[in-house]
């Protein structure tokens, strides 16, 4: 028994469909991984090796819920993007033996302030303010590979107050989910409980107070948040 001196932070979990909860560690974030949202973010989207960020945990927003509209910032976009969960982990894990550690997926939206994401891009400074913020991760339920198996195709697609903003097919990922995660365990130990949130397609815009953003992946669910 751990004497602490200040009470531990709550473990963070995400849901389960069907009950249960996930706890979760890390989350990691694929940058750039649609080449028409790499394009429109002025990059050439030839097959550069992928690149990473990092949300904390407690950035993860309960299905459902308002998402704040963040501090020092005017420009809130959303990223649509679909969510794998580890249920274990490693170093150097082979494509062929990645998709055994997924124990499931979700739909999820990387929030972005794209004003400081696009500040610090263009002084060489680090992304975290402008991707790391509360509440910046709202996500869906869970559900388990063991139902649904491993999405590789089908709809990802977001709508704001009912109109489609977002619509691509998973097929369109430049790195599909075994290839990330082979990468991503060179770069870090991979560990049960870590999220990957695998990248938006185009089309992310701005949104503002009051909007309602409903996400989905077909074969996988959804992930719905108001504006607040
Ligand atoms: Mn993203």
């Amino acid at each position: 028994m751990v004497d602490y001196v200040i009470a531990p932070p709550a473990m963070i979990a995400v849901p389960v469909a069907g009950g249960g909860a996930f706890p979760v560690r890390r989350v990691f974030c694929v940058g750039r991984n649609y080449a028409a949202h790499a394009r429109e973010m002025g990059s050439d989207p030839d097959r550069e090796p992928p690149f990473f960020f990092m949300k904390p945990a407690d950035a993860l927003l309960s299905d459902g819920a308002d998402m704040p509209y963040p501090p020092m910032s005017n420009d809130l976009h959303h990223e649509m993007e679909m969510v794998v969960a580890l249920g274990s982990g490693g170093v150097d894990i082979p494509e062929a033996e990645a998709l055994s550690h997924v124990w499931g997926y979700a739909a999820g939206l990387d929030m972005t302030r794209r004003d400081l994401q696009g500040a610090a891009k263009k002084e060489g400074k680090p992304w975290d303010m402008g991707k790391g913020f509360d509440y910046s991760a709202p996500i869906g339920l869970l559900v388990p590979a063991a139902k649904i198996g491993h999405p590789d195709r089908g709809l990802i697609e977001l709508k704001v107050n009912g109109a489609v903003r977002q619509t691509s097919d998973l097929s369109n990922m430049i790195w599909s989910v075994p290839e990330m995660i082979a990468y991503l365990s060179r770069l870090v130990r991979l560990a049960p409980g870590d999220l990957i949130f695998s990248g938006t397609p185009e089309n992310v815009a701005a949104v503002q107070r009051g909007d309602v953003l409903e996400g989905s992946v077909a074969g996988v669910g959804t992930v719905k948040t108001r504006i607040a």
